[in-house]
């Protein structure tokens, strides 16, 4: 076997990474509140020999010999997950998020069982139910719905929804929720209609490591999550749960659903989560939010509305239903000024999901390029001038200037020799 650098073996994929290398770093601002820029040490676990083993089943527990180092890796990172998140148990293997709510779901139920979760068009994923999914296809799923009122899930709408479909679970936890999960109000609600309950943190998990989101734990049954939204980690996904549902987690994830573990991928979790546990994680996840809330004040005090009013996480959901532009349209006016966002349906969003009424604004990526307040509150102007005045040409070029002089001031990898 012949060993070569990328760039000789393989010159049109080195070219398109180094392409994609120098979008991330310089052509714009990306506010899309499920991504995120990892540091070089969970590169650098990921591009590795790990990726050469085969480890199917668990520490102590393989199938296969020679995994003794795997081992210390994955237990490492059940470890940390555990003492992260105050669960008792953790499986770091699933492949994906989607892979995580599979298992999970698998691990308590049956095909054909009640399920209860998010409309979807609510702040739900499409593992919450949705007919092109799984979850959709193999559950019997009820929906419950955001309070009109309020714009925020309330107890009598939710309380409403479980009598009438009597679940086995509920599943909370959103892709586009801006407000704090009551994982106390779902325990009183999941006890009214003996269901388990289930939370999908993949938005939030870093929030919640670093106590800056109420724990899902004790008030939870299961949580899944994703690794790589604002826990800043490798892709990939996890199921956290109480010592009771260990086993079955286990053996819904291998042998059931998935075969053998990705463990490049769960080193680089591993070290995800020794990241999450310095100081300075703590001071990312509150600056996160900090940057939410200069966000939110940038695009009220500039005339836009927002879903329930403002945030209490690292993201907004614009409320376009009283502008003369779509989601859609004011995506593709925010990506030409590279203002990158995505269109988001809003609460009784009388567009269809192609064109919605939303935009869904994150501050994960930018709060971890080194962005604060001032430079938020000023993007969130930008954005709402830039929404209300989309033929304006003028404008366009100067919030675009101001948006290149952003990327400059703060940058990425630029200095930090990071092998890509
Ligand atoms: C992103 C997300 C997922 C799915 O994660 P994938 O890794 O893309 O499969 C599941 N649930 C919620 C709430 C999410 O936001």
């Amino acid at each position: 076997m012949k060993h070569q650098d990328l760039s000789d073996a393989d010159p049109e994929v080195h070219k398109a990474l180094e392409n994609e290398m120098e979008r991330q770093e310089k052509e714009g601002l990306e506010m899309i509140a499920s991504e995120n820029f990892v540091p070089r040490q969970v590169l650098q676990a990921q591009g590795s020999i790990l990726t050469n083993k085969y480890c199917e089943g668990y520490p102590g527990k393989r199938y296969y010999a020679g995994c003794e180092h795997h081992d210390t890796i994955e237990d490492l990172a059940r470890e940390r997950a555990c003492e992260i998140f105050g669960a008792d148990h953790a499986n770091i293997q699933p492949h994906s998020g989607s892979q995580a709510n599979f298992a999970a779901y698998f691990s308590v139920l049956e095909a054909g069982d009640k399920v209860l979760g998010p409309v979807l068009a609510h702040g739900g994923h499409l593992t919450h139910g949705h007919g092109v999914n799984f979850s959709g296809d193999l559950f019997d799923f009820g929906t419950y719905p955001i309070n009109k009122e309020t714009e925020e899930f309330e107890k009598e709408d939710i309380l409403e929804a479980a009598r009438e479909h009597d679940p086995d679970l509920i599943v909370c936890g959103y892709s586009a929720y801006p407000r704090e999960i009551d994982f106390e109000m779902f325990r009183e609600v999941a006890d009214e209609v003996d269901a388990l309950l289930m939370c999908d943190i993949a938005h939030i998990s870093g929030l919640v490591a670093a106590g800056e989101h109420e724990s899902p734990f004790p008030e939870c049954d299961i949580v899944t999550t994703t690794t790589h939204k604002s826990i800043r980690g490798a892709r990939g996904g996890m199921i956290l749960c109480k010592d009771k549902y260990a086993k079955d987690i286990d053996k819904a994830v291998f042998p059931y659903s998935q075969g053998g573990p990705l463990m490049h991928q769960l080193a680089a979790k591993a070290v995800c989560f020794n990241e999450a546990m310095k100081p300075e994680f703590e001071d990312y996840a509150r600056q996160i939010k900090e940057n939410a809330e200069a966000l939110a004040k940038g695009l009220q005090d500039n005339g836009l509305k927002l879903v329930s009013g403002g945030t209490d996480n690292h993201l907004v959901l614009v409320d376009l239903r009283d502008e003369d532009i779509t989601g859609k349209e004011a995506e593709a006016a925010l990506e030409e000024v590279d203002i990158i966002v995505n269109k988001n349906m809003v609460p009784y969003d009388p567009e269809s999901p192609r064109v919605t009424s939303g935009v869904r604004i994150g501050t994960p990526a930018l709060t971890t390029r080194g962005m604060e307040e001032d430079e938020l509150e000023e993007i969130g102007e930008m954005i709402a001038e830039r929404v209300k005045n989309p033929g304006d040409g003028k404008l366009e070029e100067e919030i675009n200037n101001r948006v290149h002089e952003l990327l400059k001031e703060f940058p990425l990898y630029e200095d930090s020799e990071v092998e890509y």
